[in-house]
């Protein structure tokens, strides 16, 4: 028998470590999931779809799809939907930087993009962050086969507008330039920074998730709207239902669902505001964000996980995000804000 050995560049590899949860669902603000749950329709959408359980989900995924591309004014060719925009990154590391690919990254990226160009033996060259963004046109310098820029960046909230994608996209090198806008719903006008219409003029992938402003985290659903090449060649090499029924079913009934989307939004901003001001009341330096969770500068980061642990609340460390000395906390609901409101008051 010959001896199994994992891949050599399997070795040493760092592997993605998800938040750790709090004791109460409220406390939970360390994977910036959504405060205010899914809309109602999900769970009779839902409950509708686990009566087909033991039929396999449309592979295709078609009215899902088709409500996708109606929402964004793309054909249905140029959408992929992914479990989670996890599986669509891996995808676009398999088909595209797999045995020696490259990829460009800020410093600190999002983990998964990083992770899944090493797992298929790809190199990341990262660029560091200026004034916790995106150093486009350093980034521009470097040849890539895939740029990703997280918009709005996670860990830091920071947004770039679409112009500077555009001229990024012009100067960039990269086959493929791929906008992660899983935070996008944030921004103060998404319509007018999502990079979408940009992916007509060629080069240029976006991603969204249902995770975060359509709280279906636990359900996986994700989508790639990108030029219909790309597309096909990323179905090609998929999982045929990877995702599932319950996922299709309730994605599409979030999105169907815009007033439940629009107070969450809106819900999101003015607490993001409330939690900002709050720690910039106790003296810490936060950074201005877009997204649902705001990055806190903090003298020592453990100390601060662990005095917010103790009050029963969880954050993400810094450090587990390429930001040591700092923490990243997502925007919590009513009961989740009396918390830390709590937690700091404490002396
Ligand atoms: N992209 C970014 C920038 C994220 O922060 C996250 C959530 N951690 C994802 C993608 C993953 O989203 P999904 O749940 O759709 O896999």
């Amino acid at each position: 028998m010959t001896e199994l050995t994992a891949r050599p560049w399997l070795a040493g590899l760092a592997p993605y470590r998800p938040g750790a949860a709090a004791p109460s669902a409220a406390g939970s603000l360390s994977s910036n999931e959504s405060a205010l749950g899914a809309s109602p329709h999900v769970v009779d959408a839902v409950t509708r779809a686990a009566r087909a359980a033991h039929r396999y989900p449309d592979a295709l995924a078609t009215d899902l799809r088709a409500e996708i591309a109606a929402r964004h004014g793309v054909p249905a060719e140029q959408v992929l939907v992914g479990n989670g925009s996890d599986e669509l990154i891996f995808l676009l590391a398999l088909a595209f930087l797999a045995g020696g690919g490259t990829a460009v990254c800020a410093d600190p990226a999002y983990r998964v993009d990083e992770i899944s160009t090493q797992v298929v033996g790809g190199t990341v060259t990262s660029v560091p962050l200026v004034a916790d963004r995106h150093d486009l046109p350093a980034m521009a310098a470097v040849p890539a086969d895939i740029a990703y820029v997280v918009n709005p960046h996670n860990p830091t909230g920071t947004l770039v507008p679409r112009d500077a994608i555009r001229r990024f996209r012009a100067d960039s090198p990269a086959g493929l330039v791929v906008v992660d806008e899983a935070y996008v719903d944030f921004a103060p006008d998404p319509l007018a920074t999502t990079a979408v219409p940009l992916v007509r003029e060629g080069g240029l992938a976006v991603l969204r998730t249902f995770s975060k402003a359509y709280g279906l985290a636990g359900l996986r659903v994700g989508y790639l709207v990108a030029p219909a090449s790309v597309v096909a060649t990323l179905s090609g090499i998929r999982a045929p239902f990877s995702v599932n029924r319950l996922a299709q079913a309730a994605a599409l009934a979030a999105l169907r669902d815009r007033t439940h989307h629009e107070a969450v939004r809106v819900h999101t901003i003015d607490m993001r505001r409330r939690v900002s001001d709050l720690f910039t009341h106790h003296g810490y330096d936060v950074v201005p964000s877009h997204a649902n969770f705001v990055l806190v500068r903090v003298p020592d980061e453990a100390a601060a996980v662990r005095r917010l642990a103790d009050a029963g609340i969880a954050v993400r460390p810094g450090s587990a995000l390429g930001v040591p000395g700092a923490i990243r906390v997502s925007v919590p609901g009513d009961e989740g804000w009396r918390q830390l409101r709590q937690a700091l008051s404490r002396p």
